[in-house]
């Protein structure tokens, strides 16, 4: 299975790095294949006083500086099934630099299910945890079994089980109580041998109707997350973005019985600590949906994604980011909370 790119094929901006494609020059950048390499470019950095920062697929991270210190880069590869699975289930054990969308076509491939619905996710499986990714009804939670991890402050290897990371909507405990604290070198899923397919998102079930799919199988709801994902989401290796910038904010029911009252068309899922509301109609009812400012803006057809149009800086996306959370803040009462990671 394919890792992430290697590093003859790009350079030390991480521009070259990072799917918004800004500029950042970066102060030293260690490719790490190895549990050692990884314990050894720590011990490097704190050898040198250094900061770390830990680099994945780029693809949820925002640079608004140069970056100072050793930037580590993840690029464990390999795949292998290890022992441990429930009944009907396979276990295997993944490195942190694979591409996550590689596992999921690798995973098809072999007849195994329960990721089809997070097809074309950028970025690498070692961020998978970060913030329990998630598309069309199904988060990484559901199939993961547990991770290996260096603790940054002692270099040894911890093993975090479901119950320990902590899992929430676009959230784990390695963004919030945990983060900088730990190197995430290996993930472990419980996949499925029987498809238990997860259709209940209106546009998959609408996607496989308009393929004529009675029967779909699990590459078919693959297919059909492909297709909806490359109509509507801008491509990263032709206009920068990080995907959505911010997570769809879950309100406690009273707040949100307060604003059905006053906008009574807004869109909204049960959740299981309240109403989760669509961020992307905030944002589109208080104008921003397309908003352009040259080299920067909201994309046209996702309000949630703020784009680089090319040339735009950082500070530039930053601000307007917060242009945006102001806005919406001001129409509706609601704080919107980011979800890309800010360097
Ligand atoms: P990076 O951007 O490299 O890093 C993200 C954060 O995780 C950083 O803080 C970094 O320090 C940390 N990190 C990375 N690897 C490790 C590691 N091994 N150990 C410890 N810390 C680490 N996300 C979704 O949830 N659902 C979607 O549907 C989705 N769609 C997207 C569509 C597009 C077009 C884009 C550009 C992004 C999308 N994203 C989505 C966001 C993003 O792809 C995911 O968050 C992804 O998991 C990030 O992986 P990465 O390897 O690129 O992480
Ligand atoms: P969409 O289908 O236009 O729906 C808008 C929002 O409504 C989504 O964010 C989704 O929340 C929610 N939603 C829709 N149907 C739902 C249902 N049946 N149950 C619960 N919630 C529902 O969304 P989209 O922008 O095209 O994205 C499609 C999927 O890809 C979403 O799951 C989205 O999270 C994911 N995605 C994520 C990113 C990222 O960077 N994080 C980028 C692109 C796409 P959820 O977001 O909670 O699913």
């Amino acid at each position: 299975m394919k890792g992430l790119e290697s590093e003859n094929d790009r350079g030390t901006c991480l521009s070259d790095w990072t799917t918004f494609g800004v500029p950042a020059s970066l102060e030293r950048l260690v490719h790490c294949r190895s549990v050692d390499e990884v314990r050894g470019a720590i011990v490097g950095a704190s050898e040198r006083g250094d900061a770390l920062h830990v680099l994945g697929g780029g693809s949820n991270i925002l640079a608004t500086n140069d970056v100072e210190g050793t930037v580590l880069r993840m690029a464990i590869e390999g795949v292998e099934s290890i022992d441990g699975a429930p009944s009907g289930q396979v276990r295997i054990k993944v490195g942190a630099g694979c591409v996550w969308h590689g596992l999921v076509m690798y995973s098809l491939e072999q007849g195994w299910s329960g990721l089809e619905n997070l097809a074309l996710i950028p970025g690498s499986v070692g961020a998978s945890p970060m913030q329990n990714i998630g598309a069309y009804g199904v988060e990484i939670e559901q199939r993961f079994a547990w991770l290996e991890a260096v603790e940054v402050s002692t270099g040894s290897l911890r093993r975090f089980d479901y119950a320990d990371c902590g899992f929430a909507y676009r959230e784990s405990v390695f963004k919030r109580d945990l983060l900088g604290q730990f190197v995430i070198t290996h993930v472990a899923f419980d996949l499925l041998l029987e498809p238990e397919l997860c259709l209940d998102y209106g546009a998959i079930a609408a996607g496989l109707k308009a393929a004529g799919v009675d029967a779909p199988t699990p590459r078919d709801v693959a297919e059909v997350v492909m297709a909806i994902r490359r109509e509507k989401l801008p491509d990263p290796a032709v206009l920068g973005n990080a995907g959505s910038f911010f997570k769809n904010p879950v309100l406690s029911q009273s707040a949100f019985d307060r604003l059905k009252k006053e906008h009574p068309t807004v869109p909204s899922y049960d959740a299981p600590s309240g109403v989760k509301v669509a961020a992307g109609w905030l944002i589109e009812q208080t104008g921003w949906k397309g908003h352009d400012r040259g080299t920067y803006g909201v994309h046209d057809k996702q309000a949630l994604v703020l784009v680089n149009r090319g040339g735009a800086s950082g500070r530039d996306i930053l601000q307007l980011s917060e242009e945006v959370q102001q806005g919406v803040f001001a129409k509706f009462g609601v704080q919107l909370e980011r979800e890309v990671n800010i360097w």
